[in-house]
């Protein structure tokens, strides 16, 4: 087996002899991508991520694999044919993850279903042999069958149409494990401060090891910017004056019980009072209700859910919910920075902002990659790869990825089985209860995790932290956040005989996580307030 293990990735920096030929900076969609791509052309390359991977926005979408219903509509049809093509070819390509998810339009006005169902069939024209599946029109009744829950006063009819849904985080990570395999190198927590030049062209960068505090120098023939919503730093530290190239805006979601909508299909509502849609989509055992669009000035890692954008979601669910929710309800909310190419004029609409990628090579041969999403993230890298080999002079290969099947590839995943995500790599996580019998029981008895997927995560997904574990390895904190709260001490005991942590680090880490989780409650949620590790957590957070 591949070794992804921090340590040995790390010894290979030192190892390197010689420059890099392709050197990512940010380990989130595009940056990782563009790391399977490199090393999968024989090239060898170097991704280096701050925190975690897919910390960033990566793991903060609506898990949809779409051509954008909503692009369509606005007349964006090369965009939306590009992602639907890549969607037929992330659902070959990770079966393990992403899946076919069929989505209903309720429709309350008279002409909804005429007008939907030809919309869409253009848009399932557009994925050509990629299709999954045609749109088509269904009676009251049968709607109510697919999405019970949803209000029926007043409803006509309703339109299913497909697309794929997928976890970004856990893709995030076996993209991670694919480009080592593919014999490329990646580090979590390895943060760039600078670019090193020589006559006004980048030469490598100087990074930090944020575990050891180590400063590096590392030579690259190419040097990607693929930091998200961070891009315009990057570039300032390239050009101190450039010109901002993003505008973030906003997205949050709220996290339900699956009682609010019992069955398997999504619902999509096509128009709503910002004349934006909104899904609630069924995840894991859960419901997603999202999204917002509010443009902002400024971006930040742990961006957090404005007020009036949990009251939209609420509000707006509730016009189609029978069971209206409630604050109460929330079990978790999330909020991501999109992070869109700002427009040249003056406009602030940012869904009018193309959600189209946008590659540019500064005067230091920078590379930058803004926009796009998790959709497109395969095209977006084989771009930054063909535009790479042009700047660095290295010996032209062709895009491999196509057909490369992604890290736990296994064609049939069965989403009752509370294993399925791992796809083949289940059943190597389930022989560690060989090596340690108790490792096979529930973390905390309130969730289906056991404490092998603990172990697992640090041995072979270069888990680091308790929130690693507990937001991107398994996605506990994004589901059900006072859940994910009473996990933390045992993973953090579990993660700290694994990585020789002491007692000191258990108490920091759960201290530490207990305060981010309760970013993502609309109210503060400290277990057994008792328990001294709680109660400073709530003093910090007071
Ligand atoms: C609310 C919302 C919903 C969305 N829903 C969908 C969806 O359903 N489907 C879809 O296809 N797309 C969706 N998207 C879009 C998609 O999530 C993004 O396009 C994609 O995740 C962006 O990835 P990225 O790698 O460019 O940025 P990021 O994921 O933010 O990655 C950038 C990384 O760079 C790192 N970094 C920054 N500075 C440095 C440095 N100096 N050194 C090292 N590392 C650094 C950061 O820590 C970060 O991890 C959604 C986006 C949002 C916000």
């Amino acid at each position: 087996m591949m070794q992804f293990r921090r340590d040995t990735l790390l010894q290979k920096i030192s190892d390197a002899g010689g420059p890099w030929d392709i050197l990512i900076v940010g380990g989130g969609a595009t940056g990782l991508g563009a790391a399977v791509d490199a090393a999968s052309r024989g090239y060898k390359t170097l991704l280096l991520e701050q925190l975690d991977f897919a910390k960033g926005t990566s793991s903060r979408s609506t898990k949809l694999v779409h051509g954008g219903v909503r692009y369509l509509a606005q007349g964006d049809i090369g965009l939306v044919r590009e992602a639907l093509y890549e969607r037929g070819l992330l659902l070959k390509n990770a079966p393990h993850l992403a899946h076919d998810e069929s989505f209903v339009i309720p429709n309350y006005e008279w002409w909804g279903g005429p007008f939907y169902t030809i919309g869409l069939t253009i848009y399932d024209l557009l994925a050509g042999r990629l299709s999954l599946g045609r749109s088509k029109l269904i009676s009251k009744k049968e709607t109510l069958r697919r999405i019970p829950g949803i209000k029926s006063k007043g409803l006509y009819n309703g339109v299913v149409y497909h697309d794929g849904q997928f976890d970004d985080s856990r893709l995030a990570v076996n993209l991670a494990q694919t480009c080592v395999e593919q014999g490329g190198v990646l580090l979590n927590y390895f943060r760039v401060n600078g670019l090193i030049k020589e006559n006004g062209k980048i030469k490598g960068v100087t990074a930090t090891d944020q575990e050891t505090n180590k400063e590096y120098r590392i030579a690259a023939k190419v040097v990607v910017n693929a930091t998200g919503v961070f891009v315009d730093d990057l570039l300032a530290m390239d050009a101190p004056e450039h010109k901002p190239m993003v505008r973030p805006s906003q997205g949050v979601h709220i996290v339900l019980d699956r009682s609010f909508m019992p069955g398997e299909d999504a619902l999509m509502i096509p128009k709503t009072e910002d004349g934006r849609v909104l899904f609630a989509v069924p995840w894991h055992d859960k419901l997603v209700v999202g999204t917002t669009d509010t443009p902002l000035n400024e971006h930040s890692i742990e961006p957090v859910a404005l007020e009036e954008e949990i009251e939209f979601i609420i509000r707006t669910a509730s016009k189609y919910l029978e069971r209206q929710p409630q604050r109460k309800d929330v079990l978790s909310v999330f909020a991501g920075l999109r992070p869109l190419a700002a427009p040249s004029g003056d406009s602030t609409k940012t869904k009018e902002i193309s959600r189209s990628h946008k590659l540019i090579v500064s005067a230091s041969g920078l590379l930058t990659m803004t926009g796009g999403k998790w959709t497109t993230y395969r095209k977006m890298s084989e771009d930054i790869v063909d535009k790479a080999i042009e700047i660095g002079g290295l010996k032209p290969v062709a895009c491999a990825t196509r057909n490369l099947r992604i890290h736990g590839y296994q064609e049939i995943a069965d989403q009752s089985n509370p294993f399925f995500f791992y796809g083949s790599d289940q059943e190597a996580l389930l022989k560690l209860i060989d090596e340690n019998k108790e490792w096979a029981q529930k973390i905390n008895p309130k969730a289906p995790y056991i404490c092998a997927q603990v172990i697992w995560a640090v041995r072979n997904e270069m888990a680091r932290t308790v929130e690693d574990f507990l937001a991107r390895r398994i996605r506990a904190l994004f589901l059900d956040a006072r859940v994910a709260i009473d996990m933390a001490p045992r993973v953090a005991e579990l993660m700290a005989a694994e990585l020789g942590k002491d007692d000191s680090w258990q108490k920091a880490e759960v201290e530490r996580f207990t305060k981010l989780a309760n970013g993502y409650l609309l109210s503060p949620y400290y277990p057994q307030v008792s328990d001294p590790v709680y109660a400073e957590a709530k003093n910090n957070h007071d």
